[in-house]
């Protein structure tokens, strides 16, 4: 129930999932400390969770903050808080720039949000605190998911690479992986909930293990979630090309919740270019591993990142990386323009390229990638798919159609025929797709249904969230758990 005297929190978030599930954390720390979500207006609490990564992340953040500053002026009892990787890196600046804002905390000690608050407010000084590296691993803290039906399980944080792009690694620290009885008991709990489908996370995903010396661990992790009654659907993100074993082959293939999809970023086709990037691996080795999932897994669609106009990139060097495309088949290409982060070594490499010229080039290759994911995605139509429903699922006025996500993680609209009930988000729809454009699937015959424990999960979410009792709600059960969140879409954000 709501008081009327509790404070209320907004956390706006920039940047990648890891970012995305920071916030879920930040909301059920605030939670716990008795903040309420708002409802309308500007909260008392505004938590900004920064990105360094993202082009004009800061120029994004102080315009958001001189917006506030008029807040303040009206109502000074209104904090604002910044986090996230901007604040590692910028830490006292954000309060010389900034001097209206309370609390600025790093990625390493999220955990501190709600007592730097409180002491803000108690000895009306802003308070900056940044750790060097982790206090407690992140997931101890608790999580407010978004999501009924999937959740975002992190395995490991950090990076021990050194990608010349990337922030990442003097912002994140080295990694530091979870215990796996740790990350299996939490995933249990979250089955427990409703949750069906799950996502391991990690900067380096398939490293995990280093720091407790089992380079097998991040196989047998997959294996293990295979074990697990209820569980549905696993994926990963994001793995490191040139730490990909066959281990992790053998241990997609052969669990069978392991959902038949990779994303692994590719970043350049050119091995010049892999090479200043301080990617350790080559083109050859990438598509060695893409015809080794193939061969294993023959309905694996795989997905990728890639950065075009990296400094003294040539003519010649983007042609590789669109020879190298053209190979791959990806099922989906996140393309980003390469703009300088300050603070990273390639920031510094002579031979900028023009914008004018990465505008070009990065036009090319979006073409090129965009009629790759269209035909890849029309070879399916005539094949049926098996949608998880999404929470965005609700029923289209015009097309009747609902939406979800199908096993290799591909958008799904399906045409819910009329008479028969609508599923709710998380049960699983099965259909046969219609037609294909390069972003979506159309699935609109062959309709089937099938209720899951994460549509019943939903079912006793609305009825809490309006309320209205309801028979099959648990005792004990809140909106904070210890554990993560979810979302459909694959690493559209990440770095590696
Ligand atoms: S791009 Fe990924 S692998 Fe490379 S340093 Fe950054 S986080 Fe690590």
């Amino acid at each position: 129930m709501t008081t009327t005297t509790a404070r209320s929190y907004e956390v706006r978030t920039f940047g990648c999932q890891m970012n995305v599930h920071d916030s879920e954390r930040l909301s059920g720390l605030l939670e716990g400390a008795g903040y309420v979500p708002v409802e309308s207006g500007i909260a008392d609490i505004v938590v900004f969770n920064t990105c360094a990564v993202r082009e004009n992340a800061d120029n994004k953040l102080y315009g958001n903050l001189g917006q506030l500053w008029e807040h303040k002026e009206v109502n000074p009892d209104l904090q604002i808080a910044v986090g996230g990787c901007l604040a590692q890196k910028d830490r006292e600046t954000i309060i010389k720039k900034a001097p209206w804002v309370d609390v600025v905390f790093g990625t390493h000690n999220i955990g501190s949000l709600p007592a730097l608050l409180e002491r803000a407010r108690h000895n009306e000084e802003a308070q900056v605190e940044i750790l060097e590296s982790l206090e407690t691993f992140p997931s101890d803290l608790p999580t407010k998911r978004d999501s009924t039906y999937a959740a975002w399980v992190s395995i490991s944080v950090g990076c021990n690479n050194t990608c010349t792009f990337c922030i990442v690694p003097s912002l994140r620290g080295k990694e530091k992986d979870r215990r796996p009885g740790e990350i299996l008991a939490e995933i249990k709990a979250l089955v427990a909930e409703g949750v069906i489908e799950i996502t391991l996370l990690g900067q380096n995903v398939n490293t995990y293990g280093v720091e407790f010396g089992d380079k097998g661990a991040f196989a047998k992790l997959l294996r293990a979630c295979g074990q697990i009654e209820g569980l549905e659907r696993v994926r990963f993100t994001s793995p490191h090309p040139a730490a990909f074993t066959d281990d992790v082959i053998e241990a997609m293939a052969e669990t069978p919740n392991v959902m038949p999809t990779l994303h692994m970023p590719l970043q350049s086709g050119s091995d010049r270019i892999l090479k200043e990037m301080r990617r350790s691996y080559r083109s050859d080795k990438f598509l060695g591993i893409l015809d080794r999932v193939r061969a294993a897994i023959p309905e694996a669609t795989i997905t990728t990142d890639l950065i075009v106009g990296f400094p003294g990139e040539t003519e010649e060097d983007f042609l590789e990386t669109m020879r190298v495309v053209e190979q791959a088949r990806f099922g989906a290409t996140y393309t980003f323009q390469y703009s300088k982060r300050p603070g990273t070594p390639a920031a510094t490499l002579p031979d900028q390229l023009p914008k004018a010229v990465v505008q070009e080039r990065y036009e090319r290759l979006l073409a090129q990638v965009n009629q790759i994911s269209l035909e890849e995605n029309q070879a399916l139509v005539g094949r049926e798919v098996e949608v998880l429903v999404s929470n965005g699922g609700r029923k289209d006025d015009a097309t009747h159609r609902m939406s979800g996500r199908g096993r290799d993680n591909r958008l799904v609209h399906f045409e819910v025929p009329s008479g028969e009930v609508p599923p709710r988000p998380g049960d699983i729809v099965s259909a046969v797709i219609t037609e294909a454009g390069p972003y979506h699937l159309i699935a609109d015959s062959g309709y089937s249904m099938r209720r899951t424990i994460a549509g019943d999960a939903w079912d006793r979410a609305e009825a809490a969230s309006c309320a209205v009792p309801s028979v099959s709600l648990e005792a004990g059960k809140t909106s904070v758990s210890l554990g993560l969140p979810g979302l459909g879409k694959p690493a559209a954000a990440h770095q590696h």
